[in-house]
C-alpha cells in the first residue's frame, strides 16, 4: 500500500469565500488519511455544499486507489464567524461529524472567540459543543500543533485583540484566526480575513530574528523554522480576498510571498452580482501593491485568483517550492473532476 509523504494543499473554488483543505503526510503506520479544513464558504448558498462535495470526492479516489481505507480530520477550523467562511460548515459538519458521536471523524474544533450575534454560527457552536469527541479550542497567537511532521503556528488573533472582542474596536475580520504551516522547509500562511490591527499585532508579536539558536526539545516544537523572518513564507492565502484592508506594502515585505492566492470569485462573477468597484475582489489598489511589492524584494510573485482557475492544488514534499502546482474548474460531481483528482493521486 503506497504512503503519501507530501503535503497537499487545496483551495477549493467557492467563488467569494474561503474553503481550504490541508492533506497531510501520512503517519505510514497505518492506511489513514489525515485532513484539516481551514473554513467552510461560501458567500453564495449555490456554493455551500461545495468544500463537503469536495472532500468527500477526495477520500472516495484515495479508498477506490486503495491508498487508504479511513481518515480523520484532526481539525476544522472557522478563522472568523462571517459567512463567506462558515457558510457551508453546517452542511460539512452534518456529514463528517453525527451529532450523537457514534461515528465522528472531527478531532478537533477551532475558533477564533469572537462573540457574534450570528444565530446560525451560534447554533453551529452549540452543536459542536454538545460533542463530547471533538476539542473545541479557542485559539490565540503564539499556539503551535503538530501533525506528523507538519507543524501549524497560530499567528493570530493575538490576546491583545482577543481582550477587547467585547470592547471597542475589533471588528470580526480581524479577529480572524491567521494559521503559518511548517513542513520541512516548506511555509504556506492561511490569513482568514486579518486587517490592520491583527496584522500589526502579528507583525510587532512574530519579529524578524537575524540569528536563532535552537536547542533540542522533546516535542520537536523547537527544531530549524526557516527564516530569519518568522512570517516569511512560500504560498500566502492573501488575506480578505484580496480588499484593500487587508493587504500593505509593509507586512508583505516581512512575508515575501512567491506565490499568492486571492480567494474571490471572476470578474464576472461580481460583475453579475455588484454594482460597484466598492463590493469586487479582489481591489484594484491590491496588484498596484503587488507591482511594487515585485520591485521591492525583486522577485515574481504568482498570483491565481481561484474564481478565474478554479480549484488549485499546491503539492510541497518539504522544500521551500511545491512540487506541482493543479488547477481545475469542475466541481466534485464531474468526470474531469474525478480525473483530475485521480492523476493526482497516481504517482505518490
Ligand atoms: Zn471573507
Amino acid at each position: 500500500m503506497p504512503s503519501n509523504r507530501d503535503l497537499r494543499v487545496h483551495f477549493v473554488n467557492v467563488n467569494h469565500g474561503d474553503a481550504t483543505i490541508l492533506e497531510f503526510p501520512d503517519d505510514g503506520l497505518s492506511p489513514i488519511a489525515r485532513f484539516g479544513v481551514i473554513d467552510f464558504g461560501a458567500k453564495k448558498a449555490d456554493d455551500r455544499g461545495l468544500i463537503r462535495d469536495y472532500l468527500n470526492a477526495l477520500i472516495q479516489v484515495r479508498v477506490d486507489g486503495v491508498q487508504i481505507t479511513d481518515y480523520v480530520i484532526e481539525f476544522a477550523c472557522c478563522t472568523h464567524p462571517h459567512n463567506d467562511h462558515y457558510g457551508g460548515l453546517k452542511r460539512f459538519m452534518d456529514v463528517f461529524s453525527d451529532r450523537v458521536n457514534t461515528k465522528n471523524r472531527v478531532n478537533a474544533f477551532w475558533d477564533c472567540g469572537f462573540r457574534t450575534n450570528s444565530p446560525e454560527y451560534n447554533q453551529i457552536l452549540v452543536d459542536i459543543l454538545a460533542n463530547q469527541n471533538i476539542r473545541f479550542l479557542r485559539l490565540g497567537s503564539g499556539s503551535e500543533f503538530k501533525f506528523g511532521n507538519v507543524r501549524i503556528a497560530v499567528l493570530a488573533p493575538s490576546v491583545d485583540l482577543r481582550n477587547r472582542f467585547d470592547t471597542y474596536g475589533i471588528g470580526k475580520n480581524d479577529a480572524s484566526i491567521v494559521l503559518k504551516v511548517k513542513f520541512g522547509n516548506s511555509f504556506v500562511i492561511l490569513t482568514g480575513d486579518a486587517e490592520f490591527a491583527s496584522w500589526g499585532k502579528s507583525t510587532e508579536e512574530f519579529p524578524r530574528r537575524e540569528e536563532i539558536e535552537f536547542y533540542a526539545d522533546a516535542l520537536g516544537l523547537a527544531e530549524r523554522d526557516e527564516t530569519a523572518d518568522q512570517l516569511k513564507c512560500d504560498l500566502l492565502k492573501l488575506s480578505h480576498h484580496g480588499s484593500m484592508h487587508g493587504t500593505s506594502l509593509e507586512y508583505l515585505e516581512r512575508i515575501k510571498p512567491n506565490r499568492i492566492v486571492i480567494t474571490a470569485g471572476s470578474a464576472a462573477w461580481y460583475q453579475a452580482r455588484v454594482s460597484n468597484w466598492v463590493g469586487m475582489f479582489p481591489h484594484p489598489l491590491i496588484n498596484t501593491t503587488l507591482d511594487v511589492l515585485e520591485q521591492s524584494i525583486n522577485t515574481n510573485i504568482d498570483r491565481k485568483i481561484t474564481g478565474d482557475v478554479g480549484n488549485i492544488i499546491y503539492k510541497y514534499t518539504g522544500g521551500w517550492t511545491p512540487r506541482s502546482e493543479t488547477q481545475f474548474s469542475d466541481r466534485a460531481d464531474s468526470p474531469n473532476f474525478q480525473q483530475v483528482l485521480n492523476a493526482e493521486w497516481t504517482n505518490l
